[in-house]
């Protein structure tokens, strides 16, 4: 992980006790995106040997044309033996070839595939062609780049914890996989809910990239999550669509998206239980506005890069704001209500007035109307373009206001517990705790229909909002509505445990939190929800990372100024870190000298 390469290396040994030592060696190139390498040392240890190479690729070059995109791959292959070295016929590279090796010398067979499509140049295939053929000339260069490349990423984004090897593990883990998968040079491309790493979900976009993955690049790589966040720009005429096409205003995201910003999500899926099922994700999860539009303000927030609000993220405010006000209705009883929505927890579907939802459209509201005045004082002649371009009237912000203030948060002021939707208190409450232990989610065992009529669900949803919108609640809110929905929770996605760690340890239950965190960790190091060929979970790995930084470490941005509260649980001896505040970097160490934030220059 520290280099980026996957190392194999193993000893074989046949029938006849021929030995033959293998050394594999793979990368996709970090310094040049262009490039994937592979090399493969062969040496036939005590006999002389014949060996047989198949291989794997089909074809010198590969093209494939959808969706109006070209892709061409270039494959440049090269043996070295001890006393030659030399480009294989096209038959080695095409089919399967005989060689002869002799006994205790080393035999190199190089491979580098390069990769262009009709984005990066006019003639991808000519240009990939070039690439890979200069690229396997001097592997040993393209390869010290891709080190160094790496070697630079982990000096700003490591993060050492010492006491805890497991979690140490983790941690890099999710950092390595984080890293692998952003690209600050493409800001029209986002990261997949599986990344690139396996086909589940089909490389789908969801909210996972703007809540659980984006802080991480925020707080260590700010040009990456810019990008991230300019893929949302690119993509909010697709939204203002999906909005016009419903009948509301602004900007609707996908609730899964791809290149365009079209919403991709499949409109029928096959469930658990083999039934072909309608899905209403597409339509229903609208919390999807407001996690875009507060990825948007949290990079603003940590980076103050006004350059990027004032040409790209004030549009997606201040259009997630204005379809929050036309999706809102005023009823009876004077308040605003959201009917008919997913929440994150998607046991429970067309329900009314989910608290993530509102809460989160609330904030959406107020935080619009406070940008606006903001940009309206500090960048007037800016200001009065964002107005044109956008159609702003002069009494909109207090509408966004007004709708924010009326609009109903399901919060009992008595008991302190938002309700999760309308009727949710009502529903069936089952003893989770008798299901333990358990192989299977929730919805499995109980059935749609009547996991539907219950109290559980499948991952935090008014936890999540607590997560999200910490300074706005009030602690004993926090506390009581952690101890009422934790218990309910079958965390039926890999997204919750991560997240029940965070709020936990914020709430000073490291143990709790710690059993969460190594929930979250297993998902991907122990396959422990059984999908781990579908690809590694990275928003989970965006989660686990933020449980330690926010949950563990404390770390909090309160008054504008980077402050934390640690709880670190009691057998981390220590815990460090670097991440970025406004344009410098701080170095975070925790708990030696009395806890710290100190600030240097890069
Ligand atoms: C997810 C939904 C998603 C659907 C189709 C489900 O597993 O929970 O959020 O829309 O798959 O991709
Ligand atoms: C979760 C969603 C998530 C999706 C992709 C689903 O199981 O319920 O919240 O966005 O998976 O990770």
């Amino acid at each position: 992980m520290r280099q980026g390469i996957l190392w194999r290396e193993w000893r074989h040994q046949d029938e006849a006790d021929r030995i033959t030592q293998l050394r594999m060696l793979r990368l996709v190139s970090l310094a040049d995106r262009h490039l994937l390498v592979q090399c493969v040392a062969i040496t036939p240890e005590n006999s002389s040997t014949r060996i047989f190479v198949d291989a794997a690729l089909t074809g010198p070059l590969v093209q494939i044309t959808g969706s109006g995109t070209t892709v061409a791959m270039a494959v440049a292959d090269h043996v070295t033996t001890p006393t030659e070295s030399f480009t294989p016929s096209i038959e080695l590279i095409q089919g399967r070839q005989a060689l002869d090796l002799k006994a205790g010398e080393t035999y190199r067979l190089d491979r580098v595939v390069a990769l262009y499509t009709s984005r990066d140049t006019v003639d991808p295939r000519e240009t990939a062609r070039t690439h890979a053929d200069r690229a396997v000339e001097d592997l040993a260069t393209v390869i010290d780049k891709h080190r160094d490349a790496w070697l630079a990423r982990w000096r700003a984004c490591d993060l050492r914890i010492e006491g805890d090897a497991a979690a140490q593990r983790a941690l890099r883990f999710a950092i390595y996989h984080l890293l692998s998968a952003a690209n600050p040079q493409d800001d029209h491309v986002s990261i997949g809910a599986r990344g690139l790493s396996g086909s589940a979900y089909k490389g789908h976009v969801f909210w996972d990239t703007d809540i659980f993955m984006l802080p991480f690049f925020i707080l260590t790589y700010p040009e990456a999550a810019r990008a991230l966040l300019m893929y949302r720009y690119h993509t909010l005429a697709a939204a203002r669509a999906k909005a016009a096409r419903l009948g509301y205003r602004g900007a609707f995201y996908a609730w899964e998206s791809a290149d365009s910003g079209e919403d991709v999500t499949p409109v029928f899926v096959v469930a658990p239980d083999g039934q072909v099922t309608r899905l209403l994700t597409g339509e229903q999860e609208q919390h999807i506005s407001a996690d875009v539009a507060f990825g948007v303000w949290n990079y603003w927030r940590a980076t103050g890069d006004d350059r990027f609000l004032l040409d790209a993220g004030a549009d997606i405010l201040i259009e997630t704001a204005r379809f929050w006000t036309s999706r809102a209705e005023r009823e009876n009883d004077d308040r605003y209500h959201i009917r008919g929505v997913i929440g994150p927890d998607e046991y429970h579907e067309s329900v009314d007035d989910n608290a993530y939802t509102n809460g989160m459209a609330q904030w959406n509201l107020e935080i619009a109307a406070e940008i606006a005045n903001l940009l309206s004082e500090r960048f007037p002649e800016p200001w009065r373009m964002i107005s044109r371009r956008l159609g702003i009237e002069p009494g909109e912000p207090r509408l966004w206001l007004d709708v924010a203030h009326d609009l109903y948060t399901g919060l009992d002021e008595r008991t302190g517990l938002f309700e999760q939707f309308h009727g949710y208190f009502d529903l069936e409450d089952i003893d989770l705790a008798a299901f333990v232990p358990r192989t299977a989610p929730m919805d499995v065992l109980l059935g749609r229909e009547r996991i539907q009529q219950s109290q559980i669900i499948k991952q935090a949803d008014v936890v999540m909002l607590i997560h999200l919108l910490w300074d706005r609640i009030p602690p004993d809110v926090r506390k009581a509505n952690f101890d009422y929905y934790e218990p309910r929770c079958g965390h039926g996605s890999s997204l919750s445990p991560a997240i029940h760690a965070l709020v936990a340890a914020r709430l000073g239950d490291t143990a709790r939190a710690q059993r969460y965190f190594r929930q979250a960790a297993e998902i991907d190091l122990a396959d422990t929800m059984g999908n781990a060929a579908g690809g590694i979970h990275a928003g989970t790995l965006g989660g686990l990372w933020q449980a330690v930084v926010f949950g563990f470490a404390g770390l909090n941005f309160c008054e504008n100024r980077p402050e934390h509260h640690a709880n670190l649980p009691s057998s981390w001896r220590s815990l460090s870190m670097r991440f970025q505040w406004r344009g410098q970097w701080h170095e975070l160490t925790l708990p030696e000298g009395g806890a710290r934030v100190s600030a240097n220059e890069a």
